[in-house]
């Protein structure tokens, strides 16, 4: 397999060569040549993986259609190593639970657990691959990585808790200085490890991001300190969220004529669009339900046609932090597939379009029709008092707990569910890494893992630097020598 710009490099690249790289280097995103066909057989053939063998094995099923310069028992040894109950907490690693909603009779709707990683958000199940591969290549190519990030929470910790101990690799992560939750603090701050480390600084979210873009962009300080990133961009990341599609169907289906749908908790548009990858392969999907917060940049998208991304004074800081975003950073890559993979117009869309004016318009293209009608994309909106309410509901009805994305996905997809098609909302963080909403709406604090009892109180390790550039690469030089 090759991967392929969708600005129209003409470069054709293996997947380790992207693998360590952010952009293509026209400012394009990497995706696959093509998609690999599994209806029919190999879908079957998938379903006894499942069945028998479990996640690891299904992920390197998958994985092999998309990696052919890693070796085969190599492979398997990173998926075998990655995905284990001692990491992700249960065997089936993504296990289905049905709940009791108001949706349509005869629609069952199912949470798919994908929070209970390292840090108990989805981003575990990408970043904790991701640091096995970085390890892996970087010791083939007898190389070092010093990743360098900004992060509101979610991000920073599993990159954190996926990089720590390996070799090869060091973290420096920037934080706004006190904005994160007590608990998303204590998670990153109380890891020792002498790879990682924290720098908190004095702002917002996208101070920090600033400070990141400029370091980056000095490319003679990149080279010589070799930083790279993690962000949600990266191929790789959004190729390891594709098995929890499939994994998903297996459990709520018995056998491949049937259908379901998923709704997901959307942001930055990398956790759907690897259901987007799924479909288009031919897993049996029917809606791909895109759920926004109060930043509904991608919900208007597949309302009206219209991207029109937000300046950050007109994004909202709400209660599910984690898809606050003024633009969605993997979008680009079903534009370019809507288009029909028209590398030019994408580029004139995201280069030319939102680059002057910040907005691009398909309402009038007989394309954007597709979105839904050949796609599966619907989405909707959800506001604090709708993630309330939901969290509300569901505890009422189930007694289980639910956190402010995952209610968010949920209070999305009950009016679009179809009677008949079960309806996976992706959970993708637990509620304790969200308590002060959780006791807002039932005024009572959630449960907390046991190997999180007291995380607040353990010993901190992290720098408080100026919000300057020279700050964090000076910082950065004296802890690569
Ligand atoms: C990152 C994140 C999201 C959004 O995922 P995207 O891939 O950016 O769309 C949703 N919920 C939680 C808890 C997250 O951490």
């Amino acid at each position: 397999m090759r991967y392929l710009s969708t600005r129209g490099h003409a470069d054709r690249k293996q997947f380790c060569e992207i693998l360590l790289e952010g952009l293509a280097p026209d400012g394009g995103l990497y995706l696959p040549e093509s998609y690999p066909q599994v209806a029919g057989a190999t879908l079957a053939r998938w379903r006894q993986v499942w069945q028998a063998q479990g996640y690891a094995a299904l992920a390197f099923e998958i994985f092999s259609l998309y990696i052919d310069d890693i070796p085969t028992q190599d492979l398997r040894a990173l998926c075998q190593k990655t995905y284990t109950q001692a990491v992700f907490g249960t065997p089936e690693i993504v296990p289905l639970k049905a709940i009791k909603t108001h949706a349509a009779q005869g629609t069952q709707v199912f949470l798919e657990a994908l929070s209970n990683g390292p840090t108990l958000a989805f981003k575990d199940m990408a970043m904790q691959l991701l640091g096995n591969l970085f390890e892996y290549e970087l010791a083939r190519r007898h190389a070092q990585l010093n990743i360098l990030g900004a992060t509101s929470g979610d991000t920073g910790s599993a990159a954190e808790y996926a990089m720590r101990g390996k070799k090869g690799i060091r973290v420096f992560m920037t934080s706004p200085s006190g904005r994160m939750s007590p608990f998303q603090q204590a998670q990153m701050f109380s890891l020792l490890d002498e790879n990682i480390h924290n720098i908190a600084l004095q702002g917002v979210f996208d101070d920090c991001q600033d400070i990141v873009k400029a370091v980056s962009n000095d490319l003679t300080f990149k080279s010589q300190y070799k930083i790279g990133t993690v962000n949600s961009i990266n191929w790789a990341r959004l190729l390891a969220q594709v098995v929890y599609y499939f994994a998903g169907y297996f459990q709520a289906t018995s056998n491949d004529q049937q259908q379901v749908s998923f709704s997901v908790p959307s942001g930055n548009f990398g956790n759907v669009c690897a259901g987007h990858v799924a479909r288009m392969m031919g897993l049996p999907i029917a809606q791909l339900i895109v759920a926004t917060n109060e930043n509904d940049v991608l919900d208007e998208f597949f309302r009206t046609g219209v991207y029109r991304v937000r300046t950050t004074a007109d994004t909202h800081e709400t209660s599910s932090p984690s898809m606050d975003i003024s633009k969605a950073s993997n979008f680009e890559r079903f534009v370019f597939d809507l288009l029909g993979r028209d590398a030019a117009r994408t580029k004139f869309l995201f280069q030319d379009q939102l680059g002057t004016s910040g907005v691009f318009d398909l309402s009038q293209d007989p394309l954007f029709a597709q979105a839904r009608q050949r796609y599966g994309f619907l989405s909707g909106k959800s506001t604090h008092a709708n993630r309330l309410q939901t969290i509300q509901e569901v505890f009422a009805s189930n007694h289980i707990m639910i956190d402010t994305h995952t209610a968010d996905g949920l209070k999305v997809a009950v009016p679009l569910a179809q009677p008949g098609v079960p309806m996976l909302v992706l959970e993708t963080a637990l509620p304790i890494k969200f308590a002060a909403t959780l006791v807002e709406a039932l005024g009572r604090e959630p449960e907390r893992p046991p190997k999180f009892q007291g995380i607040e109180a353990l010993p901190k390790r992290v720098q408080e630097l100026p919000t300057t550039v020279q700050a964090v690469k000076d910082y950065i030089a004296a802890h690569c020598a």
